[in-house]
């Protein structure tokens, strides 16, 4: 959509020819009533009718640098809100630590820092690092972990309030004024789970100030559909993308009739797992990374419930993380307040625990993220009900959630064909890695006509 939207302001026609009833791809929001058909399952989505019980089952959060799409919100009067990424009173949970007990992420950060700040500070005191620091850098860097890492004057770390005070966890403790008990730098180390997650919300693409449009992800696409919509036939599946003498010939099917469209140029955007199974005439060279190119399994699963982790346990938005196949709970940044909300029960990146959750049935994997969910909260038995899953490596049109390969000849034109899609940028698996792409087809085709 946003080639076509592009190039149609650069004096082009377009037709966009998409497969499914409507636009948005990936880009997709699941609520009441809404229905996901997956290539040998199809749920229904039981939520109540309400504007804030939605389940982003793709897309769900936006960097505030991904300054294209943020944009194109801007333009389109896309309502934006903050979306939590990093929540300190969400969970980490580790099956093989901590005798299997949630550790509230407030106390992971706190003494992470405290124990790192501890040793740094003694190493700087006892000159280790002399070769490195100035005796000014000294007097400096030990000020500053003092801060880092909530220090007390003998630079011993004995826990932090910012770790909270017991019970801190749960609704209705009284505890102000003690500290729990901080926990042992061997407990934060021993495992790549400690090591690794808590610098998730560092990563460039993670990094607070995140977003989220008001009310879906898929009022951006839908935003977009509206500009488009005269160049956009719906229910148009590819089968053929051909090379003619002076441009291309696309055969679809269109409500069961094959149709061609006969065009100068073609942007293909169809997922390299879909287009590798369309007849073509692409280069050799072309059609082999179309062919080995891998996408990532990811899954998510989400149920209506009632709000305990706000009644409950402070928990406003964000993400818990374990070591389950599970991966993530998320929590609704939305409808905050509110009785009831869509709480994400599992978002599976990838690898194997993305393959096993593909190759389950709907209500397995209800029952896997419940059983797993309830380590971190016990409630989630009770009060989570209606779940529905979606497994993009089994999704028609998509058979994959995002890009994992280098692309390198596919960035290149063959003849009249050109290639874009998240998968061939440098974000894939963002909306602005999609955005980009197109960008840069369109860049090719203008630097074409030009010459
Ligand atoms: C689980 C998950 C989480 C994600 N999280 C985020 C996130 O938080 N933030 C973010 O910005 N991005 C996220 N992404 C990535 C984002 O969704 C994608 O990068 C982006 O939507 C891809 O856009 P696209 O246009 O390249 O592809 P798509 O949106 O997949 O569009 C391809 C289109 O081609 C159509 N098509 C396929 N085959 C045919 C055919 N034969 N004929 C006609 N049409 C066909 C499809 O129906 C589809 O509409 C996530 C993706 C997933 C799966």
């Amino acid at each position: 959509m946003t080639t076509a939207l592009e190039l149609t302001r650069l004096g082009y026609s377009c037709t966009i020819l998409e497969a499914t009833s409507s636009a948005g791809g990936r880009n997709r929001t699941i609520r009441a009533g809404d229905i996901v058909n997956e290539t040998d399952s199809s749920q229904t989505c039981m939520f109540d009718f309400d504007d804030d019980l939605y389940f982003n089952a793709g897309p769900a959060r936006i960097a505030h640098h991904h300054e294209f799409l943020l944009g194109y919100c801007r333009e389109f009067g896309v309502a934006l809100e903050v979306f939590t990424n990093d929540n300190r009173a969400a969970l980490m949970h580790s099956a093989n630590s901590h005798g299997g007990q949630p550790i509230v992420s407030r106390r992971v950060h706190a003494d992470t820092r405290g124990n790192i700040a501890r040793l740094l500070s003694m190493a700087v005191n006892q000159s280790a690092l002399d070769a490195e620091l100035t005796a000014a850098d000294k007097i400096n860097i030990i000020a500053m972990l003092r801060n880092f890492g909530d220090l007390d004057g003998s630079l011993n770390y004995t826990g932090s309030a910012r770790g909270g005070f017991p019970g801190q966890e749960d609704v209705g403790s009284r505890q102000r004024g003690e500290r729990v008990n901080p926990l042992a730098l061997q407990d934060l180390i021993t495992e790549t789970f400690w090591q690794q997650r808590q610098g998730f919300a560092h990563g460039l693409e993670q990094q607070p100030t995140m977003l989220q449009p008001v009310g879906g992800m898929d009022r951006i696409a839908r935003a977009f559909e509206t500009r488009v919509i005269n160049d956009l036939v719906a229910d148009a599946q590819v089968t053929e993308i051909r090379k003619t003498a002076n441009g291309v010939r696309i055969v679809y099917n269109r409500l069961g009739a094959p149709t061609q469209l006969d065009a100068d140029y073609c942007i293909c955007t169809i997922p390299a797992t879909v287009l590798r199974n369309i007849v073509n005439d692409f280069s050799a060279l072309h059609r082999a990374e179309i062919a080995n190119f891998n996408y990532a399994a990811a899954g998510k699963i989400a149920f209506q419930s009632r709000r305990f982790w706000e009644q409950d346990h402070n928990i406003y938005g964000g993400i818990s993380w374990t070591t389950q196949d599970i991966t993530q709970i998320w929590y609704p940044n939305n409808g905050l307040g509110q009785t009831s909300g869509i709480l994400v029960g599992a978002y599976i990146f990838g690898g194997s625990a993305g393959v096993n959750f593909a190759g389950q049935t709907p209500q397995q994997r209800i029952n896997g993220a419940l059983a797993q969910g309830s380590n971190l909260h016990p409630e989630i038995n009770g009060q989570a009900a209606r779940g529905i899953s979606i497994a993009w490596p089994k999704i028609p049109f998509q058979l994959g959630a995002w890009g994992t390969s280098n692309p390198a000849t596919l960035l290149t034109p063959d003849e009249n064909i050109f290639f874009a899609g998240e998968h061939l940028s440098i974000l894939q698996g963002w909306q602005e890695g999609a955005i980009l792409s197109a960008y840069h087809a369109i860049d090719l085709i203008v630097a074409r006509d030009s010459a």
